[in-house]
This record gives C-alpha cells, structure tokens and sequence, in this order.
C-alpha cells in the first residue's frame, strides 16, 4: 500500500499550497483524482511516485519511507505515466515496452524468457502488437499514451499511477482504458489516476479525492463527493447532477441556458 500523510507543499510562485491530511492507494482499487486545473492533481501524483520531495509529511511504500528506497525498487513497485510524455530518443513501440522491464533485470537489461512474455503481455494488454514496431513518432496522440501505458505496465508494478492517461482518447476508447483499469484492479493492482472527467472517474472509480486549489474538497465513494452542494460550489448552476441509467453514479452534463442571470 501506498500512503500519504499530513502532506504539505508550495511552489515559490504559487499563492496557495498543497495540503493533504491522507491519501492512499490499496490493492484492488481505483482512485480517481479530480479537480480544475491547476488545483495540484500532478503535483500530488508526483509526491506519490516519489519524483518530487513534499516540504512537509510522510510518504510510505508498504511502511517504508518512498525517500529511503533506491530509484530502482521503487520502479518495481510503482509505475508511475507522466501527464507529459516524452522520450530522447524515438524508440520503437516494442523498444519502449522492453525497457519497462529494466528494473527486474539484473544491471545489463537483458531480458529472459519472462520479460519477453510480461512485454507481449503488455503490448496486448493495450492493443498495441500491430503497432509495436513503429516509432513514437509516428504515432497518434492517443497510440503514444498506450504505448508509455503498456511500458509502465511491463514493470508489473503492484501500484499505478496515472496522470491524465485518457486525455487524447476518443470516447470508444476512453471507455475501453477505463474497464482496463477496472481489470487491472481486479488482478489486485492498486490504481491512482488523475482525469478531468468527472463522469469516468465517478463510473469507474472506487473512491474519489477532488481537489481545489491545493485542498481536499471531499474525498471518498463517487455518490458522496460528487454531491449537489460540491457540484455547485464548483461549477455554479452550468451543470446538471443527475445518475448514470445503468449504475445510478453520479453524472453530470452542461446547462444549456445561462441561469445565474
Ligand atoms: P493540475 O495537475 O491539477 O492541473 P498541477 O499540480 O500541475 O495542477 O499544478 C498546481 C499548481 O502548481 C499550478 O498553479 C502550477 O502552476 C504550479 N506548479 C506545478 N509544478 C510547478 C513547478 N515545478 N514549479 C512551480 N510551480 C509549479
Ligand atoms: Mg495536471
């Protein structure tokens, strides 16, 4: 498990801070973070993965502290999918997945014959095998994700955590990621991700954490974050709070009349 506690954090600029009493992530579950941009989702994703250093509190990976665990057995542990994708050199989709592997090999990065089937599994896993020897570049917005997707998959990490993974999907396959996750969940995977939508992350979460401007507005089941008065407090009267037809979670869809006035 993943555990964050009495997290505080500011950048020089910023004219609030982060501030989280709790936030962890347990085997088998998904957990959405939501809120507007620039209420800090990434930079509490970041704490999480162990790349940024919060000024105050604990981060523990199954009770040990993140800060005190070598690069590499972090790597084995916690996938982390950056919002912003980016790579030095053009590899090939396969080449990318591989190199998901590298924290379970010994120094060199040679692969044996369970690397080669994690890497096919994850290549799958994310419908990427008639793709696998393209080159990021060229590859679709939507392709580039799956294919950093599938590489932090192939380090088979018993933690994800991802931050904005579905923003350049289309919604056949926003739908398609999103059950992903749910199977990945259920093989006792613990998922965090980041997303703007509030309708994915309340069909398909466990548990929500919103944030705004650094603070945890609410956090828990889908039914009790999204409330009428969080909804409003948020987005005034431009949304409707109604229930999806098929599982009676939260849904939300735009106003169409301006009713302020
Ligand atoms: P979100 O992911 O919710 O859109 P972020 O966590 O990326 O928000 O950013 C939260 C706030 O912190 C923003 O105002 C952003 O400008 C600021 N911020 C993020 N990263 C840095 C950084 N490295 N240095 C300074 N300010 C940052
Ligand atoms: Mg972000």
């Amino acid at each position: 498990m993943l555990e964050l506690r009495n997290i505080i954090h500011r950048f020089p600029e910023s004219s609030w801070e982060l501030n989280i009493d709790r936030f962890s992530v347990s085997p088998g579950e998904v957990q959405g973070i939501i809120g507007p941009n620039g209420s800090g989702k990434s930079t509490l994703l970041r704490i999480s993965a162990g790349i940024l250093y919060p000024l105050a509190g604990n981060v523990t990976l199954s009770g040990n502290e993140l800060k005190k665990l070598k690069r590499h057995t972090i790597a084995r542990q916690v996938g982390y999918l950056p919002q912003e994708l980016s790579s030095e050199y053009d590899f090939t989709v396969e080449e990318l997945v591989r190199m998901g592997r590298y924290p379970h090999t010994k120094g060199l990065g040679i692969l044996n014959s369970t690397d080669i089937t994690v890497v096919q599994q994850s290549l799958e896993f994310t419908g990427l095998e008639d793709l696998k020897k393209r080159r990021l570049s060229q590859l679709s917005g939507g392709e580039k994700k799956r294919a950093f997707l599938a590489s932090v998959l192939s380090q088979k990490p018993g933690i994800l955590l991802l931050d904005e993974p579905a923003s350049a999907l289309d919604l056949h396959r926003q739908v398609h990621f999103f059950r992903l996750l749910r199977k990945l969940a259920k093989g006792k995977i613990g998922v965090a991700v980041v997303t703007h939508d509030i309708n994915f992350a309340s069909l398909f979460c466990d548990k929500l954490l919103l944030l705004e401007e650094g603070l945890c507005l609410a956090q828990g089941p889908p039914e009790k974050v999204l409330s009428r008065g969080v909804i409003q407090k948020i987005y005034g009267k431009d949304v409707f709070l109604g229930k999806h037809p098929e599982t009676g979670r939260p849904t939300l869809l735009p106003a169409l009349t301006d009713k302020k006035t």
